[in-house]
């Protein structure tokens, strides 16, 4: 079938819409018709190279829509489902996954990184019938896509479908970070670097983890006024001044808990160790380019057990753990209305990517697919 896609051709050279073929979905695949795709952090660093991917690719990894077909053998989902993308598909037998971290899983890794099916084949072609890639089994920035049957989760149909699509990425990220990567309990002081839509979450799920302070901090003063409404107790803009010592007095000295990086920065990781209590960690969400360096000693870090760790996909189960992050925001609890911001058609992505390299977006900014 022909569908409409934003192809990236070449880093640092913006999106090209193109129409593309896309195959029939093949044993244990499923096609689905999206209807909202969120533009991330991560796609913007992957159109501009500092995250370097396999061209032609179709990208963006946070994607809701419904089930229009289903290949030989697929059990899980049938026509007419709503369904929410997952980024990574564990295998579910592999050790990592055996040990419960399906977001590393050893099977899926390579393939998600090669943007294939996990056949190690492409479905999509371009207008002169050469292959396009598929950017993390997703391929969001597609009107249509083909995946494996693992990397979709079904959602209740009275759950709008611009909130399930959150439930792919910027959600379970954000939520997992707090919950099972850092671990946040009762009374942790935290503080989150870069408000958009994984650090607004982790913001979020702290709140609901009864962390106190919750400090938010941002080069945009625009953004504190979502960041207190979805749980921060304290902003700070590190563009007008340097966090440690602010943070410093509003912990009686002491530093926080947890430091969370959702920008992706060297700047950002050297004020988050210097703001660091003892026994302290800084959780890595945001991704740094390969050519940036983070230059500071470590000479305390030992005595001070000091500690930093990385978090993909917020460590969460997908099939576990995105359900269950659907109950609570069907609740209420995760106030998704506040979260979407926006919507734009797929013809204006590269004005989108350019406002958020500029950090001129606040919140999430969804695609609409009509
Ligand atoms: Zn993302
Ligand atoms: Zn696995």
């Amino acid at each position: 079938m022909k569908i409409k896609a934003a192809v990236l051709r070449e880093h640092g050279k913006g999106y090209k819409i193109e129409e593309l073929e896309l195959e029939d979905p093949k044993q244990s695949e499923v096609l689905i018709k999206y209807a909202f795709t969120g533009y991330c952090h991560s796609d913007l660093s992957i159109m501009k190279g500092h995250i370097k991917m396999p061209l032609p690719m179709v990208a963006g990894h946070e994607v809701a829509g419904v089930v229009e077909a289903v290949g030989p053998g697929v059990t899980l989902v049938k026509k007419g489902d709503h369904v929410a993308s997952t980024w990574m598909i564990p295998c579910g037998h592999c050790p990592t996954c055996r040990s419960g971290m399906g977001n590393l899983c050893l099977t899926s890794f390579d393939v998600f990184a090669q943007g294939t099916m996990l056949d190690g084949t492409p479905r999509m072609r371009d207008a002169k019938g050469a292959p396009v890639l598929h950017g993390a089994f997703v391929a969001g920035f597609s009107s249509h896509a083909v995946m494996p049957e693992t990397g979709v989760v079904p959602l209740p149909k009275d759950f709008p479908l611009e909130h399930a699509a959150l439930m792919s990425c910027c959600i379970p990220t954000g939520w997992g970070a707090v919950h099972k990567v850092a671990d946040v309990r009762l009374g942790d002081r935290v503080a989150v670097w870069g408000l958009g839509g994984i650090g607004l979450n982790i913001i979020r799920a702290a709140r609901m983890r009864q962390a106190y302070p919750i400090i938010a901090i941002d080069l945009e003063k625009s953004r504190e006024k979502l960041a207190r409404e979805l749980g921060a107790t304290h902003f700070i803009c590190n563009a007008d001044v340097d966090p440690v010592p602010v943070i410093k007095d509003l912990t009686n000295d002491r530093g926080i808990d947890f430091a969370f990086d959702a920008v992706g920065d060297p700047g950002v990781i050297e004020q988050a160790w210097w703001a660091l209590a003892m026994n302290g960690t800084i959780v890595l969400i945001g991704i740094m380019g390969d050519e940036q360096k983070v230059n500071m000693s470590l000479q305390l870090s030992p005595f001070h057990h000091k500690d930093m760790i990385g978090g993909l996909y917020g460590g969460i189960s997908t099939h576990d753990d995105i359900p269950k992050l659907t109950n609570a925001a069907m609740r209420g609890d995760l106030l998704l209305e506040k979260l979407v911001s926006g919507t734009f058609k797929i013809e204006e992505v590269n004005d989108i990517a350019e406002r958020m390299e500029k950090r001129q977006l606040t919140g999430r900014w969804l695609c609409e697919w009509r």
